[in-house]
């Protein structure tokens, strides 16, 4: 058998799970007795809200966007209907008009404008050189951009030299503002609507299933974009880090999308094991998983299933989708797809600290990959085990993860606050090959 296709569940005689993660060959142990505490984090020192500090509460908030950078598109929802519309915008005079998630420029980039123009001779698409023009003419436009690029520039600036710059000088600082690799979506509220105290953040799991919809229809149309804006963009890593453990900088719901100039590590290795075995993510991935009852919920476009060979407890939902890329999903497939997502996070709740990335197929590949995302619940601290052996150990193992969120799930669809068209665990089918990515098989 090949080295690449070894058992990926083994249940010892004492109870250790031993896990290798068909994709990465990560391996993970689950010992017995280690599991069962509380997940949750707390909030330090929840205060209540005073209503006159509504949008205020961080940068990202509904009052503060003068303080990000100059934003690429929003999402607004059509007066009187559930459906919404993207616009581009334009002006800094979007600013004040209302939104449900937008798309802006992350200020600290992880791969930065200039990386992309001093290895690749980038430039501005002409479309984003337009829209910096005609915003840097209007005074209003102008002096936010000063404000934005005087907080990015002055802490590696000595005192005097940002005010003591000219216009010129500081136009030429500009691009990266309207031509970043590495965006972000912020969604409109920081807290759930009605909330009494600062620990009642509105998270992923908060929003309606249309309101994800939105945010992840903005999300997608984001990596096509830039896809499509930078020609040396191999890969677009879309992710999102809930809470302070797993990274995030604001308690405020964001999604992040950055652009790379080769395939993520693991993309590499996948793209491999699917030359050689088409159908390994049905044979290794989904279907494995429902044969061993790890299936936690389905619809007619997406599995869910309690995951297994990786670092934290994590939940995969997979697109049925004959389409590999997100943005060629059918707007029916890109909502099953997102009702999963939403109603994983539901069942995770706001509290649980939690990392969502997503997986596709690299844009040059060769092979079909369909698209994943992953819910990973960042409940332990990796120590110096797992630095010596490179095996994980994870408190939770996937049966017990499902244990823990199908009852979650059930009361939540109970409730109308999940899609109420997904099947819960053993009203799923978990047929074989549940995947379409593969073409052979259609
Ligand atoms: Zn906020």
């Amino acid at each position: 058998m090949s080295i690449l296709y070894r058992a990926p569940l083994t249940r010892m005689a004492d109870g250790t799970l031993k896990q290798i993660n068909p994709f990465s060959d990560t391996e993970v142990w689950t010992v017995p007795g280690r599991a069962n505490r509380p997940l949750e984090v707390d909030i330090p020192n929840p205060r209540p809200i005073d209503p006159h500090d509504l949008g205020h509460h961080c940068p990202f908030c509904t009052q503060r966007v003068l303080e990000t950078p100059p934003e690429k598109s929003r999402i607004v929802k059509k007066h009187d209907r559930d459906d919404a519309v993207i616009y581009h915008s334009t002006g800094v005079d979007m600013l004040t008009r209302e939104w449900e998630f937008r798309r802006i420029p992350n200020l600290f980039e992880i791969v930065s404008f200039e990386y992309w123009e001093k290895n690749y001779g980038y430039t501005l698409s002409r479309e984003a050189r337009a829209r910096m023009d005609s915003y840097l003419a209007d005074p209003a436009g102008k002096a936010h951009v000063w404000g934005v690029l005087c907080q990015k520039f002055k802490s590696s600036m000595s005192p005097g030299q940002w005010d003591a710059l000219g216009d010129g000088e500081r136009a030429r600082l500009a691009p990266g503002l309207f031509g970043s690799g590495h965006d972000l979506i912020v969604a409109r509220r920081h807290f759930t609507d009605g909330a009494q105290d600062t620990s009642q953040l509105a998270s992923s799991g908060t929003l309606t299933p249309q309101e994800h919809e939105w945010y992840i229809r903005l999300t997608v149309e984001a990596m096509r974009d830039l896809y499509q804006t930078n020609r040396y963009a191999k890969y677009v890593q879309v992710f999102q880090n809930w809470l302070k453990p797993a990274g995030a900088s604001f308690d405020h719901l964001h999604k992040q999308l950055v652009a790379i100039d080769q395939r993520s590590v693991g993309g590499r290795l996948e793209v491999k094991k699917v030359r050689e075995n088409p159908n390994l993510y049905n044979e290794a991935g989904v279907d494995y998983a429902g044969f061993h009852n790890l299936t936690v919920a389905e619809n007619k476009y997406a599995v869910a299933i309690a995951g297994f060979g990786h670092r934290y407890p994590t939940l995969e939902v997979w697109s049925r989708s004959a389409h590999c890329q997100p943005w060629e999903h059918t707007p029916e497939e890109l909502r099953g797809m997102s009702d999963l997502v939403h109603a994983m996070h539901a069942a995770t709740g706001p509290l649980v600290p939690c990392n969502e990335e997503w997986y596709c197929k690299p844009i040059d590949a060769d092979v079909n990959m369909p698209w994943k995302v992953l819910l990973k619940w960042r409940v332990s601290t990796l120590a110096g085990f797992e630095g010596g052996t490179k095996i994980y150990v994870n408190t939770i193992d996937p049966w017990m993860l499902r244990d823990r969120v199908v009852p979650k799930l059930l009361e939540l669809r109970a409730e109308g606050r999940i899609a109420q068209n997904i099947n819960i665990a053993t009203e799923c089918s978990c047929k074989v090959n549940s995947l379409k990515y593969n073409r052979a098989l259609q």
